[in-house]
């Protein structure tokens, strides 16, 4: 069968003829390129049904393949491997060994969402990679992403306290990815955000005044204190107390439909 994206098929799969002529058209190299037969046992046909039970992947069945999404994709700008099209055609063939030699760059997904606006059949690919990402991690076939671990954490906050203290979120996050806020500041993003957030050469041309001026003070130094201090709420334990109720219930839900 001819074949468009060449990138996708092994190279031993490919068939070409240097040369070659029928009914007199030239279709030479690139317009003769050929795909082997095969046959495909190893699939999973319940694979649709397990990403559609997760949050974000029960449209993937709707795909009609237009290749949209991947055409407007952030991602696949600057990675043509990214290619949120196929990996929705391979869910949906069952094809999880193809899907799993992607596994490091599907997290890669921004979430710009460009994909879901722009899709005719509202799949909602931005959805379905965040439902890939957390097959991966639920089966072992990655690690668990940071992003993942963020959640984790503030989602632990909201069952314990009904709400979150911003601070200790990150802090946290910080510790379970194993990265040290202070080497954070001096070498790393957060330093240079924080430089770039104070303007730092004001220092340099403008003086100390001007430049402490410009340094956000007081929230920092609230967020500190409300680490130390826990601010007390009435009852927001109780709610928290609701919001595991009301995700158990969300759970039922999803595995009632899968
Ligand atoms: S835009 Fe929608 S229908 Fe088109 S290929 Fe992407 S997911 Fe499928
Ligand atoms: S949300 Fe993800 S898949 Fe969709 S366009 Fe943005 S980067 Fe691409």
């Amino acid at each position: 069968m001819p074949i468009h994206e060449k990138s996708l098929v092994a190279a031993d799969d490919l068939l070409t003829h240097d040369k070659l002529v029928i009914d007199g058209v030239d279709v030479s190299g690139h317009w003769n390129t050929m795909m082997k037969p095969r046959y495909v046992s190893d699939y999973d046909a319940d694979f649709q049904k397990t990403i559609q039970a997760y949050p974000g992947g029960e449209n993937v069945h709707r795909c009609w393949q237009c290749g949209s999404c991947t055409n407007s994709c952030t991602m696949y700008a600057i990675n043509t491997d990214f290619n949120p099209r196929y990996w929705i055609y391979l869910v949906n063939l069952g094809l999880k060994e193809e899907l799993l030699k992607d596994r490091d760059i599907i997290w890669q997904c921004v979430s710009c969402n460009k994909c879901t606006n722009i899709c005719p059949k509202d799949v909602r690919p931005e959805g379905v990679m965040k439902a890939l990402q957390h097959w991966m991690e639920d089966e072992g076939h990655v690690a668990t992403s940071p992003s993942t671990l963020f959640d984790e954490e503030f989602t632990r906050q909201c069952f314990d306290r009904g709400r979150i203290e911003d601070t200790e979120v990150i802090a946290n996050f910080f510790r379970r990815t194993g990265q040290s806020i202070v080497d954070l500041l001096r070498t790393g993003w957060l330093g240079i955000m924080i430089a770039r957030m104070n303007k730092w050469p004001l220092l340099g041309r403008a003086g100390l005044g001007t430049f402490l001026k410009r340094m956000p003070v007081t929230g920092p130094l609230k967020m500190g204190l409300m680490m130390v201090f826990k601010p007390r709420t009435r009852n927001w334990a109780r709610t928290g107390e609701v919001l595991r109720q009301y995700v158990e219930e969300q759970k039922r839900l999803l595995k009632t439909k899968a």
